[in-house]
Parts: C-alpha cells; structure tokens; sequence
C-alpha cells in the first residue's frame, strides 16, 4: 500500500481493491499494514538461536556447526544468518513477493530484516549492503531484482550504505534447486562479476538474498569480492531453507 494515503484514501483503494492476506487468503483490515493477517503473522518463526555459527543453519540439538560446515576450512564467506526459517507462511509471503510481482511487499520485507537484524552482533561490522544479482534477462522478466530491493530497504532502515548494482551476473544459469551439490558449486560457478572495484575495496560487505538454499551462491558471490578487494564478506538472508 501506498505510504503517503490518507485514511480515507486507504479506505477507498480497498474498496476497490480489497487486500488479503499474502498467506490463508483471509481479507486484510483496510488499516492493516502488514501483507499477512495477525494469526498468520504470528507463524513467522525467527532463526532459532540455536545455529550453526557459520552458516547459521537451524541445529535442533544445538552444537557449533552443522554437519557441512563442521571441519571445512574457511572459504570467503564469513557467516551466513537469516531472518526467518522458510516456513510454510514465509514462503508464501516471498512467492507473492517474486512471482506475482508483490513489489509493495519489499519495504514489509525489508523492515523484518532491520529488526531481525538487531539480534545478531556478530554482523554488526558490516556497514555496507549488496544484493545477490539477478541475470539482466530474470530481471526483465521479474520487473525487479527483488534482492536489491531487499537489500537497499535493508540499508535505509539499519543505517548501511547500500552499493546499488555492484555485482552483475554475467551467466544466466539454470535454478540451483534440483542440483546436486557438487553441480550447485560448477552451475554458479564464474556467474559473477564485481562492477566496481573501487567501492568495495576494504569494505566490509552484506550480501542480501531472499532465501538461502545452497551456500554455493553466496560463497561465489563471496569469493568475487574479496578477489576485488573487499574486506570482509558475510551474508544476511530474509529466509533459510534447512
Ligand atoms: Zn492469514
Ligand atoms: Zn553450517
């Protein structure tokens, strides 16, 4: 919804329009701000402070590292943490926010983030912001990168400086979901450029995603900054998938 809408405008925009919530499909209250009801609000489930303490993966038994993360050495990605576990109500919120072109969601989105992200110190050194890349034709299709809007909502509500359009994605590869492992690392693999070198050097940098499935993008994404000469690299996510 529009924020600058008067009372009554918001009224009438619903009348017209009538909101509903993004998950159960129940109707919105026309004041209500948020894209979900109050019972499907209250679903969301924040990362659980029991993770893994690199790539912040739920760990139900508690422990320091998840099995993968246990023994490897370190690569370019510092740390990954997330707002949300990808439960069945925050999926829904970000299949409306990507396929059906929810773009108003993104400030929703964005806000959690900000707030989510006060909880992890550990992340408190990154100042700076930097979306995930979409391949220009995605974005063509989608409308949007929703990453960057996540990211640059991100930075305007915790006060990080967002680097716009820093990395592009030069290949335009197939969905990472039904990979393999091993063929997650060879798909992403040399699909990320850093545009410009002389902003990131020294910085210490936030990747903004969506959802993290596979650290495999991320640690690639990792890799081309440092190799252009970022400080330190870690990642924040709106959501993780176990
Ligand atoms: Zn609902
Ligand atoms: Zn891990």
């Amino acid at each position: 919804m529009k924020p600058g809408l008067t009372r009554a405008g918001k009224w009438l925009l619903n009348a017209l329009l009538p909101r509903t919530c993004a998950h159960c499909g129940l109707d919105l209250h026309y004041l209500e701000p948020a894209p979900l009801c109050a019972s499907c609000a209250a679903g969301l489930e924040p990362l659980p402070e029991l993770h893994c303490a690199h790539c912040g993966l739920p760990l139900a038994g508690g422990g320091r590292s998840c099995r993968d993360c246990r023994g490897k050495a370190a690569g370019a990605l510092a740390l990954v943490r997330s707002a949300f576990v990808f439960n069945p109500q925050l999926r829904s919120l970000v299949h409306a926010f990507k396929y059906r072109a929810r773009e108003d969601l993104a400030g929703y989105l964005a806000g959690r983030m900000a707030a989510a992200l006060e909880a992890f110190p550990e992340l408190a050194r990154y100042n700076f912001t930097a979306a995930v890349p979409l391949h220009p034709a995605k974005s063509r299709e989608r409308g949007f990168n929703q990453a960057e809007l996540l990211a640059s909502g991100l930075a305007a509500r915790g006060n990080l400086f967002h680097l716009k359009n820093v990395a592009v994605r030069t290949r335009n590869t197939p969905s990472q979901t039904a990979l393999s492992k091993e063929k997650r690392k060879a798909n992403i693999s040399g699909a990320f450029r850093v545009a410009d070198r002389t902003i990131v050097k020294g910085r210490n940098i936030l990747l903004v995603d969506d959802v993290a499935t596979t650290m495999a993008t991320l640690e690639e994404l990792a890799s081309e900054f440092r190799k252009a000469g970022a400080g330190s690299v870690a990642a924040f996510t709106l959501a993780r998938e176990p």
